[in-house]
């Protein structure tokens, strides 16, 4: 068996629906590659975090369908992907009981979690990114990208700094910055246009707490951060911690997109 052929077949075998025969063909190929056996290991612990994310998520269902629906829009290559499917369309696995029941609880949560505080600077970041879109506030334009920055920076007294990701491979370069205060904490905001929908993108001191209590969570084992997911009027955002700086990436680009460019940017603290 090559490797490919296995790689293919490890997925079914983690969810236990592999026949006998192909189950003990890729057994074999496991015994004999360390690689092979390396992914499947990984992909085992995965469907482990899923399962204990499905048993705790907290995602709101409406959400959750969008995300789905987005899905289906979009290729299954590439395991985060695959991940993301399984975790919110875990149609084939034992999950979706308890993900229902889990919605069902989801659904009795009113508005009431929205007015909590800790939560506001999420919620600010996806209405002043509408804002932003709507040329509704007054961006700092500087010569460079580099100068944006150190604007920001200066505005806090280089306390801490914006994350400037670079996301030039999605068309996005940086165009302006603004500072934003919600409750005495100072937000950088960097802009980010081009042929790809805008992004902004928030810094703040701040904690995992200040993601929306609403958020679904997706724990990335190889980078061993958890991202916070949410959004609100078809606005997304993703908030992840790195070490004291909390940052929040704002888009309309589908939430998977979103996930998968902070991910990529993402650096652990
Ligand atoms: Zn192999």
């Amino acid at each position: 068996m090559r490797c490919e052929d296995a790689q293919e077949l490890i997925t079914a075998m983690v969810d236990q629906e592999l026949p006998g025969a192909e189950r003990s063909a890729v057994e074999v190929h496991l015994g004999e590659c360390p690689r092979c056996a390396r992914i499947y290991r990984e992909e085992r612990a995965l469907k482990e975090d899923v399962r204990r994310l499905a048993a705790g998520v907290r995602a709101p269902a409406a959400l959750k369908e969008r995300i789905v629906a987005e899905m289906g829009a979009l290729g299954a290559e590439g395991k985060p992907r695959r991940i993301w499917q399984e975790w919110l369309r875990p149609a084939r696995s034992t999950l979706w009981p308890a993900l229902a029941a889990a919605a069902l609880v989801l659904l009795a949560l009113p508005v009431v979690r929205w007015m909590q505080p800790r939560q506001e600077i999420g919620l600010t970041a996806l209405a002043t990114h509408e804002r932003v879109l709507g040329r509704d506030v007054a961006l700092i334009r500087a010569a460079s990208e580099a100068q944006v920055k150190e604007q920001l920076i200066r505005s806090v007294a280089g306390r801490f700094a914006p994350m400037g990701f670079d996301f030039s491979g999605m068309n996005l370069r940086v165009v302006g910055g603004l500072i934003e205060e919600v409750k005495g904490r100072k937000i950088l905001v960097t802009v980010y246009e081009g042929e790809n929908p805008s992004l902004t993108c928030y810094t703040f001191l701040g904690t995992e707490r200040d993601a929306p209590q609403d958020a679904g969570m997706f724990f990335d084992p190889q980078k061993k951060i958890n991202f916070y997911l949410f959004s609100r009027g078809g606005v997304n955002g993703v908030l992840h911690r790195e070490g004291n700086v909390i940052c929040i990436l704002v888009s309309k680009l589908p939430m998977s997109d979103l996930l998968e460019m902070a991910r990529s940017k993402a650096r652990p603290s």
